[in-house]
């Protein structure tokens, strides 16, 4: 991948809700028809004395059209539209604030919950796809030092339905053609924004389910274009295996020896280096699918030139390839991204073994929208402090942004 083009600022506005963190109010998500499949769905209409074929329209609504509003689903009986969509289309997710950059062709979501949590989402345009960072977790209980997002902690997961509504908003203003480039679709989803995935596993792989299923089931996105990341929680990883899925694995070293990863990964203190490399060449037995190394590059840390022949080592001949990322540094952070010239031999050591390398795109840096930034700068809170303003146009209710 190319490095970042200089980006051009559009309407940026900076995120910062002060004060502590309010406790949220507890209970689950509102369900949503997306947490069902559709036998579950028919089920959950005949339950409000309908015939279940409207679990079908409904769906198509969702997942094919992107509403959820009523008003939109004039093969429904007028009467029965409000409690159908009630009951099965709540609003679990309303935009909170919109950023943008690249000419408008990076935008970022941060959306506020039911319970006052608040999660990030990425659209990323380029010319030949376009890919959804989308978080699975409010918030993180990795603990990643060199992450925003694993600072705060973890505050809860989030359910099947408010991860697919994330990518159902981005879908939705790209058939709408709201971002340059003429109307789309949503190509790519990659599990990168806040949150440990593989830690919330039934609702990820649930996700991943309904991002995948065509319609009326889901929404049709190939499993292929899915990449799930995770720290390297090893058995999660062999039960993701064994799912019948063939979504990209990417697993994010940040360093090829135990003693280094145990402080820029702390859960490396559980599985170490080599267990988790084993799971994912387990992984990538299984499904055929090359596995992404996830590998920030951080000044003086990791980037040393024997640390890349450890690394290109470790994956030569296997079926894998490095994302070396630069680093992104959280605010307050005593770290740097790498210099170019150790960049350079790092990626050239690398291919001296011959493992595949990329150097990630640094989309979305001012917007804090690259990796790690998500959300960091803001705060769960209900009812917002009066220096957040409102976006522009707030969003019908129950429309998708
Ligand atoms: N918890 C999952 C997915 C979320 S983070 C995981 O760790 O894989 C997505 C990727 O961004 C991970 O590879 C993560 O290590 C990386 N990342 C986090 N903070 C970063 C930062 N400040 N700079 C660069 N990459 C970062």
């Amino acid at each position: 991948m190319s490095p970042a083009r200089p980006p051009t600022r559009d309407a940026v506005v900076p995120l910062t809700l002060e004060g502590p963190r309010p406790k949220l109010p507890r209970g689950k998500p509102p369900r949503h028809l997306a947490d069902l499949d559709l036998a579950g769905r028919r089920a959950a209409v005949a339950d409000l004395g309908e015939p279940s074929f409207r679990a079908v329209q409904l769906s198509k609504h969702f997942f094919g059209r992107y509403t959820e509003h009523p008003d939109d689903m004039t093969d429904l009986p007028r009467t029965s539209r409000a409690a159908l969509a009630g009951a099965l289309l709540p609003a679990l997710l309303t935009a909170e604030r919109e950023l943008s950059c690249d000419d408008g062709t990076t935008r970022k979501t941060l959306w506020r919950a039911f319970d006052g949590a608040l999660v990030e989402s990425v659209l990323m345009r380029y010319p030949d796809r376009v890919t959804m960072c989308v978080s699975s977790q409010a918030g993180c209980g990795m603990a990643c030092p060199f992450c925003a997002t694993g600072q705060a902690g973890l505050t809860r997961n989030l359910s099947t339905a408010e991860i697919v509504r994330q990518v159902v908003a981005g879908a939705r203003v790209l058939a709408d053609g709201q971002i340059p480039g003429g109307p789309g679709r949503v190509s790519n989803v990659v599990f990168m924004g806040m949150g440990e995935p593989l830690a919330n596993y039934a609702n990820v792989v649930n996700a991943v389910r309904r991002l995948t299923e065509p319609v009326p089931d889901g929404m049709g996105i190939s499993q292929r274009s899915v990449t799930v990341s995770t720290v390297g929680l090893v058995p999660a990883i062999g039960k993701l295996a064994a799912e019948g899925l063939s979504v990209t694995l990417a697993v994010s070293l940040h360093a090829p020896d135990d003693e280094l990863r145990d402080t820029l990964v702390p859960v490396n203190r559980r599985w170490q280096v080599a267990e988790v490399l084993d799971a994912a060449w387990d992984y990538a037995a299984v499904t055929g699918r090359r596995v992404s190394i996830e590998y920030a590059l951080i000044k003086d840390i990791n980037d040393q030139a024997w640390r890349a022949d450890l690394l290109g080592s470790l994956l030569a001949g296997r079926l894998a390839h490095v994302n070396l990322i630069p680093l992104n540094p959280t605010p307050g952070s005593k770290w740097t991204a790498s210099r170019p010239a150790a960049q350079r031999e790092f990626v050239r050591r690398l291919e001296s073994h011959g493992v595949p390398v990329t150097v990630r795109d640094t989309r979305g840096r001012e917007i804090d929208g690259a990796c790690g930034q998500l959300a960091a700068s803001s705060r769960p809170s209900a009812p917002p402090p009066a220096s957040v303003r409102p976006s522009a146009s707030p969003p019908a209710p129950g429309r998708l942004s």
